[in-house]
């Protein structure tokens, strides 16, 4: 049963172990940001988990973001996090405030072209697929530099770092590389790129993302409880 009870206790929780997470590594309570994932919650509960302090919401689906929207306390800021197809970057060009999962230089040229033509500058992220697998989308590590630069030179797009999802149960060997690779793009400082956000850490991982430099945790499972079927 998803009640708002449990909402709210599981809130209070996740923002606990974040917090320790934060302090054993020496970093700042500020520089993690909770968001929650909102995949097949019924937009009351994500609404309660919005008046008990939620500031941040990721959406994985436009058609089912659509249904929803209407009905959230519009006080939060949202990202998306799933795979977008370039016909449907228009639904959420406005309503969104950052795209997190940019993954091929398509998509990215669709984002440029419809922030233009709305007159603001999208935030993004850059989506690595930094175990290689075949069944995910994201830009293999290799090719990322390259890929950076050929959006940084897109003036509707303002790029703020990296976002990713590792292998199921690969332990923390894949936040280890990504905080090595992020760690190395944020040195190369790539020309009208900002690398300060690195989005990673789920329900099952968060902790040790926090102690690998994540600054974005996305979390639905552990603030909702387990969802009936998957997306
Ligand atoms: C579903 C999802 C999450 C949250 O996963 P949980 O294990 O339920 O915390 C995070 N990021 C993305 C991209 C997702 O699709």
């Amino acid at each position: 049963m998803k009640t708002v009870d449990n909402v709210y206790e599981n809130l209070r929780r996740i923002n606990e172990n974040i917090n320790n997470a934060v302090s054993e590594c020496g970093r700042n309570s500020d520089s993690v940001r909770l968001m929650a994932v909102t995949k097949t919650v019924a937009p009351e509960i994500i609404n309660h988990a919005i008046s008990s302090g939620v500031s941040l919401l990721g959406e994985n689906r436009v058609q089912e973001f659509l249904s929803k929207q209407e009905i959230y306390n519009k006080s939060a800021e949202i990202h998306f996090i799933g795979h977008l197809q370039t016909n449907k970057v228009k639904y959420i060009i406005e309503p969104m405030t950052m795209i997190q999962s940019v993954d091929s230089l398509r998509l990215a040229e669709e984002i440029n072209r419809l922030a233009i033509a709305h007159n603001k500058i999208m935030d993004v992220l850059c989506e690595v697929n930094i175990g290689g697998e075949n069944s995910k989308s994201g830009i293999s590590p290799d090719e990322l530099n390259q890929f950076l630069e050929q959006l940084s030179i897109m003036n509707g797009i303002r790029v703020k770092g990296l976002m990713t999802i590792p292998p199921p149960s690969s332990g923390d060997i894949f936040l280890g590389r990504m905080e090595e690779l992020f760690n190395r793009i944020k040195d190369n400082k790539i020309e009208g790129i900002e690398m300060n956000e690195l989005s990673m850490g789920m329900t099952h991982d968060y902790q040790e993302a926090i102690k690998h430099g994540a600054t974005i945790v996305r979390i639905g499972t552990g603030l909702f409880g387990a969802r009936n079927y998957n997306i």
